[in-house]
């Protein structure tokens, strides 16, 4: 596999050599704060062109791009919560806090796409587009690339590391991008057809609220539970399948899951006259390879079969 770009913040990940889930989160750690260094300079550049141009859009939108900063800080926060160990309190462990970190996330990017939409048709029906100073254009040109860059990193990691928080950052990013892209356009063919940026924000916006839309629903049936993929009980009952072949009619799966922490629990048939202490032995077995090869934590109920 040739080396890309954006494997230089998986670096953690090809290091090392024991606890796996550690260096993830520590990969998906140092591209949060990139996204929230990135977007402060941003900001701050922003910020002070506007002050100095006077230009009340590009202040407005410099708040919007510190807002950013915020957002993928709660990336870093559902990480820092999700590593804390399993507690009294908390005996599955705090995986699932980055699951909410992705939904809170996932709920401002709504907000952000219904606001660009109200705003597209609101300039759509007014027939006014704001001008910008070609000093604008220039500055909202170099955001869209940095932007897509953050989206383009963010997503890719996101996808590897297994982050569904990263994930909905990164979109959030090409939002952004995609914002920024249809005011430099805009300003640029604005002259010739009025309604252009107006129209295509609104197809933008379409298409945020549309991923936004697909990644809450990951998130939240993944919160309230999900049935276990086929693919993984196939996989359950291969394992059971080459090791036990006396063990039959594997069913009745259910599958709890806190982020690297995964319970399952299911029912295998077992001989009637078996006794109990050789039956537990072949449970245990079961559940230590499950453990071994899959880092599943399993618990397995025993149907009798005559
Ligand atoms: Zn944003
Ligand atoms: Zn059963
Ligand atoms: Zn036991």
């Amino acid at each position: 596999m040739a080396f890309t770009y954006y494997e230089i913040f998986l670096y953690p990940v090809y290091m090392s050599k024991r606890n796996m889930g550690k260096s993830l989160r520590k990969a998906g750690y140092i591209m949060a704060w990139f996204s929230v260094i990135i977007n402060f300079i941003i900001f701050a550049f922003k910020f002070l062109a506007g002050y100095k141009i006077s230009s009340i859009a590009m202040v407005a939108d410099a708040w919007h791009t510190l807002s950013d900063s915020f957002t993928s800080f709660i990336v870093i926060i559902g990480f820092w919560i999700a590593s804390k160990p399993a507690d009294e309190k908390h005996p599955f462990g705090h995986g699932r806090a980055e699951s909410i970190a992705s939904l809170i996330i996932g709920i401002f990017l709504s907000i952000v796409a219904f606001n660009f939409l109200k705003d597209s048709i609101i300039r759509l029906h007014s027939r006014i587009w704001i001008e910008y100073s070609t000093f604008s254009i220039i500055i909202f040109s170099i955001t869209t690339v940095i932007k897509e860059i953050l989206a383009n990193f963010s997503i890719r990691i996101g996808r590897k590391i297994n982050s569904p928080s990263l994930i909905t950052d990164g979109w959030h990013h090409r939002s952004d991008a995609l914002a920024s892209l249809l005011i430099v356009v805009g300003a640029l063919f604005g002259n010739y057809f009025w309604w252009m940026d107006g129209v295509m924000g609104i197809g933008v916006s379409i298409f945020i609220l549309y991923i936004t839309y697909d990644i809450l629903k990951k998130v939240v049936s993944l919160l309230l539970g999900e049935e276990p993929c086929p693919l993984l009980k196939k996989q359950i009952e291969e394992i059971i399948n080459e090791n036990f072949p006396f063990v039959s009619n594997v069913h009745h799966f259910h599958i709890h899951r806190y982020g690297d922490h995964v319970e399952l629990t299911f029912h295998i048939m077992l001989p009637s006259d078996m006794k109990l202490k050789e039956a537990h032995d072949i449970v245990v077995n079961i559940e230590n390879i499950l453990k071994k090869e899959m880092n599943i934590e399993s618990t397995i109920h025993m149907d009798p079969v005559d």
